[in-house]
């Protein structure tokens, strides 16, 4: 394997088991389980003898109450030790999977913001979910199953052993032949196990874009194309799964097979040894039953692989997301409250496997106390602009000052806590009014706060509408509200943020001009004392900025306050002229 995570299977593995280490004790409670358990198969084995030889041949009355009581003791010890062993390992297993999963979800919060662009969510899902459940089950469930069941195989070889060594040594010739089934059999798992898990994410994926988007798909007549879509990978999916099912089948078949083999050469054996006055009755029932309890052990054995190889695949993918690199956070400059001047310097951007530059040389200043409107067509670069000053991306050339130091001189918490972000889409979350409005919050804001917050925003004349008032939950992603509203629950979350630098993404851009008017209007509370850049599609709402950026292309190729570009007659006045056109058209 080449893959980016480093190594051989066996390195993996190892890895893996790092991940045991917080839960060794748990591991150690449930090997001492184990081991009793097969201690106790063990004696049972023991106890088929005399069983056979002394209650049916020597017909030795004592046995018959001492053998039936031994039974019982025996079985309970090994009900109490299973117990132990399946608790306990359980725990561990639940344990890992839970921290894989924790990790994973910090580590994704932490990752630059390209990487959201290479990775869909969906797909950080499976590794949130199956994935760390098949890397628990590869280190310790596997771990159980082959340590208990290789436990079996030891103490009932070592009863047929004690029963006749010669017979058992004669029926052992098996051996190399089980060994051979089992390699190929283990082969063929991992050639398909790999795949499931990959097809499983696709098909999550297909899922999740048709469900988000239902109204989309059934407006566009999309309904066939996506059932299409999803029923191929669900094919591939259950195509493989068969694969895999057939293979465990088969292997089972052989197991069985070798099992009858082995049964007629101890039979076979057994009956020389009788002939030769070296194997009683019970001697050979003790073979029999020893042998009969090996098959299925050696079958779990053989299924034990596949579990091994999906968890190394998942534990793979994992590990690719753990080892990956951290946004970069060097800056050590203290930064409790910024004064907000932000300086651009022949900044470039490009995004990774794009041929054109999304910003090329931008340079401007925007003052603490000002507006910067930012205009231009869509796919201008507008965004690209403005999200680079939380640093969500970086610029790969040029530099941006916050306050007359770079950007990346700052941490990247404190940088962020200056910066408060109303977009066109409204980040809500499955909560009430005043979780989301105080969201994120660091000290737990007071209900004065939020409402006056929601007074600000001109929020506080629908949420008082709602049943239960800021305590009313919203809906998951708030869709029990109106885009206007949401974009105002925004809006109150940036004023209690309090932040002095405000940046406005298309706002206003998808809601009626009533609520339009309405979420200016808080706006223009947010507005003072602040450094705002905002993106405006409708020009109107920019004519008032203290300038006015002009993108075309990625470039900056005009600059200056609405009179100023409009009397220079270039990009501006003509956009203003067709949306003048269109306004009273
Ligand atoms: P605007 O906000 O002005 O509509 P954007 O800044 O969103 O424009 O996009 C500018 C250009 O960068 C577009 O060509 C767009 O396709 C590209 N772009 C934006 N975001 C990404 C991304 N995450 N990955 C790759 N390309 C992107
Ligand atoms: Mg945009």
């Amino acid at each position: 394997m080449n893959s980016p995570a480093g190594g051989s299977p066996w390195r993996i593995y190892r890895r893996l088991l790092g991940l045991v280490r917080p839960y060794r004790w748990a591991l150690l409670l449930a090997l001492l389980g184990l081991l009793v358990e097969g201690a106790a198969a063990g004696a049972f084995g023991v106890l088929t003898k005399p069983m056979v030889d002394e209650t049916f041949v020597a017909r030795n009355r004592e046995f018959g109450v001492l053998l039936p009581l031994a039974i019982v003791g025996i079985f309970v010890v090994r009900g109490g030790a299973g117990y132990l062993s399946d608790y306990f390992m359980a725990r561990a297993a639940r344990g890992v999977a839970r921290d894989m999963r924790v990790r994973a979800l910090d580590k994704y919060l932490r990752l630059p913001g390209l990487r959201f662009d290479a990775e869909p969510v969906p797909s950080m899902l499976v590794r949130l979910g199956s994935d760390s459940d098949q890397v628990a089950q590869a280190v310790v469930d596997a771990g159980k199953v082959m340590l208990q069941q290789s436990l079996q195989v030891v103490a009932m070889l070592a009863v047929m052993l004690y029963a006749s060594w010669r017979v058992t040594l004669a029926v052992l010739l098996l051996g190399p032949l089980i060994a051979w089934l089992m390699d190929r059999v283990g082969r063929r798992y991992r050639r398909y196990g790999h795949k499931v898990q990959e097809t499983a994410a696709q098909m999550m994926q297909a899922a999740d874009q048709a469900l988000s988007n239902q109204q989309e798909v059934k407006v566009y007549g999309a309904r066939s194309a996506e059932l299409a879509r999803y029923t191929r990978l669900a094919d591939d999916t259950l195509r493989l799964s068969l694969k895999v099912e057939a293979t465990r089948s088969i292997s089972s078949a052989i197991v069985q097979l070798t099992g009858a083999v082995g049964l007629a050469l101890l039979l076979f054996f057994a009956s020389r040894e009788a002939l030769a006055g070296r194997l009683t009755a019970g001697g050979f029932v003790q073979l029999m039953i020893a042998m009969l309890a090996i098959i299925p052990a050696l079958k779990q054995l053989t299924n034990v692989q596949g579990m091994l190889h999906r968890g190394v695949a998942s534990a793979e993918r994992l590990f690719q997301v753990l080892d990956a690199d951290d946004e970069v956070d060097t800056g050590q400059r203290p930064l409790p409250r910024a004064h907000g001047l932000i300086e651009f310097r022949d900044v470039s951007l490009r995004y990774p496997g794009q041929e054109k530059p999304a910003l090329t040389g931008i340079s401007f200043t925007a003052r603490p106390g000002t507006v910067t409107a930012i205009v231009g067509r869509s796919g201008s670069g507008k965004s690209s602009l403005v999200k680079l000053i939380p640093r969500f991306y970086d610029p790969d050339a040029g530099q941006i000052l916050l306050d007359g130091h770079p950007l990346s001189d700052y941490r990247l918490a404190d940088l962020r806590r200056q910066v408060a972000m109303v977009g066109q889409q409204v980040m809500l979350f499955d909560g009430t009014v005043l979780e989301n409005v105080a969201y994120g919050e660091l000290q737990p804001a007071t209900r004065a706060e939020v409402n006056r917050a929601l007074e600000a925003a001109n929020a506080m004349e629908f949420v008082s509408q709602l049943p239960e008032g800021e305590d009313s939950h919203i809906g998951i992603k708030g869709g029990r509200l109106s885009g206007g509203q949401r974009q105002r629950l925004a809006i109150a979350r940036a004023m209690l943020k309090d932040a002095p630098i405000l940046i406005l993404d298309e706002a206003t851009a998808a809601l009626d001009n009533a609520s339009e008017r309405l979420v200016q209007d808080a706006l223009a509370h947010l507005i003072p004392d602040r450094t705002t850049l905002v993106i405006a599609h409708r020009l109107s709402t920019v004519e008032h900025a203290d300038q006015i950026l002009v993108l075309d292309d990625g470039r900056l190729v005009e600059q200056g306050t609405h009179a100023e570009l409009l009397a220079r007659g270039g990009v501006y006045a003509h956009l203003h002229a067709m949306q003048f056109r269109e306004a009273s058209a």
